[in-house]
C-alpha cells in the first residue's frame, strides 16, 4: 500500500474538493498524511488522513482584496510567499522522515510542487476550478485586459518566487503559479464545464465533484414546508452586510424557508430578521442544498458544483473575476442566471429566472454526478505508484 502526501492552503474550498479522495484512497487501504493550515486540518482527519498541521492561514485580508490589480495580486503573492518561508521548512522536515509515495497538491499551493521535487517523487496537481494548459489560461479569462502583467512589483514577487524555489528545489521552471502544467491534474469540474475544454489532454482528469460520507451523513431539516431557499457567499468574501440586507427584504415574510450562511458577520448588522429567515455562521451546505429548491450563491466553483450535484437552480452573486467566470460558464449552459440587479425586486426576479432553468439543470445534475468522482481520482493517483 501506499503513502500519499497531500499538500493545501488553509482554504475550504481548496481543501473540501479533496476529502472524497482522501476517503477513497484510505478505503483502499493507503496511508494519506494531509499537510495544510489549522483552519483545515479537522477536515482532513475525518476523511481519513494523518493531518500534518502547517503554521500556514490565509492573508487576513483576502476578502477585501477582491479585484485583483497587478499591485494588489502582488501583495497576495508576497504573503503566500512569508507564508510558505515559515511553512515550508516544516512540511519538507516531516515529509523527509516520513516520506510519501507521490505528492498531490492544490495547484494553487506551490509549496507541494517543490516538496514533490525535493523528495524526487511524483507530483499530482489537484484543481477545483477551471484547470489551465499551455494553450489556455483562465487568469486571462478573469482579469480585466487592463491588466498589468509587466508592473514591477508582480515581476519582482514571481522573481522572489523562483528564489524560494531554486532554494529548495531542483526546478527546470520555477515559475511556481503560472504556466506550470503537472503531468497528471486531477480536475474536481466535469469536462463539459470547462472553459476551452478540447484543448486539455490525458494528462487532465475531469473527474466532477463528489461527496465524502461525512456529508452524506451531516443532517439538516427544513423548519416548515415552505421551500428551503439557501443564500452564501462562501467562506471567504462574507463581509457583505447590504448584501444580505437586501435579501431579508427580498424574501422575508415570503413563501420561501430562507436560510442564510454569514461567516463572521456580525448578524445584529442585518437587525432583526423576519420569522421565515435565519442566519448562521456556517450552514451545512450539502446537507441543506439536499432540501433547497433555490440557491443565491457566490458562484466559487464548489457551491456551483454542489448545487449542481443537487439539481439545484442557482443565482450567481459573483464577488470576484474567478466567480464572475464561473458564473458565465454556467449561464452559457443555461444552468445559472447572473445576478444584474441587488436591489430586493431584482433579486426576487433573478430567483424565478433561475427556477425557469430546472430542467437544465437536472440534465446536469446528471452529467456532474457521472464524471467519475472520487474513484475515478484514486484511480488516476494509484497509478503513479504501480
Ligand atoms: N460551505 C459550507 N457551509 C457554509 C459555507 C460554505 O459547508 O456555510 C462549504 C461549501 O459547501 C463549499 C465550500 O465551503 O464546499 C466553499 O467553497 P466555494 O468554492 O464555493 O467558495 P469559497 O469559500 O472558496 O469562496
Amino acid at each position: 500500500m501506499a503513502h500519499f502526501a497531500f499538500v493545501s492552503a488553509p482554504a475550504a474550498g481548496h481543501v473540501n474538493p479533496t476529502l472524497p479522495l482522501v476517503e477513497e484512497l484510505v478505503r483502499r487501504g493507503h496511508r494519506v498524511s494531509y499537510a495544510t493550515g489549522p483552519a483545515t486540518a479537522d477536515g482532513a482527519a475525518r476523511a481519513g488522513a494523518t493531518p500534518v498541521v502547517l503554521p500556514s492561514e490565509l492573508p487576513p485580508d483576502l476578502d477585501s482584496r477582491g479585484e485583483f490589480t497587478a499591485e494588489q495580486l502582488a501583495v497576495t503573492l508576497g504573503y503566500f510567499l512569508d507564508d510558505a518561508e515559515v511553512s515550508f521548512p516544516v512540511l519538507a522536515a516531516h515529509f523527509e522522515a516520513d516520506r510519501p509515495d507521490a505528492v498531490c497538491y492544490d495547484s494553487v499551493t506551490f509549496t507541494g510542487r517543490v516538496l514533490a521535487n525535493l523528495l524526487g517523487v511524483p507530483e499530482v496537481a489537484l484543481v477545483p476550478t477551471f484547470a489551465e494548459n499551455e494553450r489556455f489560461s483562465a487568469t486571462q479569462v478573469y482579469l480585466p485586459p487592463t491588466f498589468d502583467h509587466g508592473h514591477p512589483d508582480l515581476v519582482a514577487a514571481v522573481e522572489r518566487m523562483g528564489e524560494f524555489a531554486a532554494g529548495f528545489s531542483f526546478l527546470d521552471d520555477p515559475n511556481l503559479m503560472f504556466g506550470h502544467v503537472a503531468p497528471l491534474n486531477v480536475v474536481f469540474v466535469p469536462r463539459s464545464f470547462q472553459l476551452s475544454a478540447d484543448t486539455f489532454d490525458e494528462r487532465f482528469r475531469f473527474v466532477g465533484p463528489s461527496l465524502g460520507s461525512w456529508q452524506e451523513a451531516e443532517e439538516w431539516s427544513p423548519r416548515t414546508d415552505a421551500p428551503v431557499l439557501l443564500i452564501s457567499l462562501g467562506t471567504v468574501f462574507t463581509t457583505r452586510p447590504d448584501f444580505y440586507r437586501a435579501c431579508v427584504e427580498a424574501f422575508g415574510d415570503g413563501p420561501w424557508e430562507v436560510v442564510m450562511s454569514i461567516g463572521g458577520l456580525d448578524p445584529a448588522l442585518l437587525g432583526p430578521l423576519p420569522g421565515n429567515v435565519t442566519a448562521h455562521a456556517r450552514v451545512p451546505q450539502v446537507a441543506v442544498l439536499r432540501h433547497a429548491s433555490a440557491f443565491v450563491s457566490h458562484a466559487g466553483m464548489n457551491s456551483v458544483m454542489e448545487s449542481l450535484y443537487h439539481g439545484v437552480p442557482f443565482v450567481a452573486v459573483p464577488q470576484i473575476p474567478e466567480q464572475r467566470a464561473v458564473a458565465a460558464r454556467a449561464a452559457e449552459l443555461g444552468v445559472g442566471v447572473t445576478l444584474e440587479d441587488q436591489t430586493p425586486e431584482g433579486l426576487r426576479a433573478a430567483v424565478s429566472a433561475a427556477s425557469a432553468n430546472r430542467a437544465a439543470v437536472a440534465a446536469m445534475r446528471d452529467v456532474v454526478r457521472s464524471a467519475g468522482g472520487a474513484r475515478a481520482a484514486a484511480d488516476a493517483v494509484e497509478g503513479l505508484v504501480r
